[in-house]
């Protein structure tokens, strides 16, 4: 498989904290890849990084293949975009001011891609309108439209929703989205809204207090999110060894309540029940929630 990152026992200290520890990731090419934490885990510090803006204090990192600390890591930060914390963006400018702005940066011999780089992040409609008087997440959009000015194959977007109402959630997302499908970039996406990146990762890495916790692909995920049966019964007596003839674990809320995981029928849980003389007074089936899945992965929700 090709990778756009690699990151290998990589950790960061500030004096004695230790804001990164012992991070190992990848990032394939094509993916979008959502990197979850909550405030403070270390994505920020991750993605600075990565984008060369701070230096590691330990372990390495390659953005296609070529290592950070070698000459040719240069040339492969040409293939990478990216916003990192609040976009620098002039507020007295338009949408194609602040692009040409950019261009002139970067080089760019013409400005004839502004209108199609606004198009693709739909701000080709807002004219002459200065950008101090743009809503957070027509900001956003011209922020990515920022960092698709140098063409990258791979994008970096750190919280590109944080903030955003509903609408210009579904916005960000659907650009992405197509960014991805058409034009193949890859994005690294970091947030803490679990929910938000479900709906278009297709890689997660779960990071909490400086450590990746898990790596994994959605369809992996999909497949871990167990299936939960809830139920309640008559009596406490030999509940358990009913319980341990279904083969599957399962956790008592109350003597006489509990949560099953994994796949079983009611009537054959009924009937393992019914064959120790107790009987089901309610019961209902559940999937594990992706949010659900996080908070155990952090370990039982402890906000600490
Ligand atoms: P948020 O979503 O709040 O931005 P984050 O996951 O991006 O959180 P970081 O900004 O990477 O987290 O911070 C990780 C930890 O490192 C935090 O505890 C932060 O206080 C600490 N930290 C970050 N930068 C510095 C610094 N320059 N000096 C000391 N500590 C720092």
């Amino acid at each position: 498989m090709e990778y756009c990152l690699t990151v290998d026992s990589l950790s960061k200290k500030y004096r004695k904290f230790v804001a990164l520890n012992d991070v190992t990731m990848r990032v394939p090419q094509g993916a979008i890849y959502g990197l979850i934490g909550k405030n403070g885990a270390g994505k920020t510090t991750l993605i600075r990084i990565i984008c060369g803006l701070q230096s590691p204090t330990a372990g390495t990192y390659s953005i296609y293949d070529a290592t950070y600390s070698s000459k040719e890591i240069y040339k492969s930060r040409r293939r990478m975009g990216g916003i990192i914390e609040s976009p620098a963006l002039y507020g007295n400018m338009s949408a194609k001011e602040n692009l040409k702005h950019q261009f002139l940066l970067l080089g760019k011999p013409s400005f004839d891609e502004i209108d199609k780089l606004l198009e693709s992040v739909d701000l080709k409609d807002v004219g002459k309108k200065p950008v101090r008087n743009f809503s957070l997440g027509m900001r956003q959009r011209l922020a990515i439209a920022m960092a698709l000015a140098s063409d990258p194959d791979f994008v970096v977007l750190d919280e590109p929703i944080n903030g955003l109402d509903p609408q210009g959630i579904v916005e960000i997302r659907e650009i992405i989205l197509k960014l991805n499908k058409e034009r193949n970039i890859t994005f690294l996406i970091s947030s803490h809204i679990l929910d938000e990146l479900s709906k278009l990762a297709t890689h997660y890495g779960f990071i909490d207090k400086g450590k990746i916790l898990k790596e994994i692909t959605k369809d992996q995920l999909e497949e871990n999110l167990k299936k939960r049966i809830v139920f309640k019964v008559d009596t406490e007596e030999e509940l358990c060894s009913a319980l341990d003839e279904t083969n599957l674990q399962y956790k008592l809320t109350s003597p006489t309540e509990g949560e099953l995981y994994g796949e079983i029928s009611i009537s054959a849980l009924s009937d393992i029940l019914k064959s120790r003389g107790i009987t089901l007074i309610k019961v209902s089936q559940k999937d594990e929630t992706l949010e659900s899945y996080y908070i155990n992965l952090l370990g039982g929700g402890k906000d600490d």
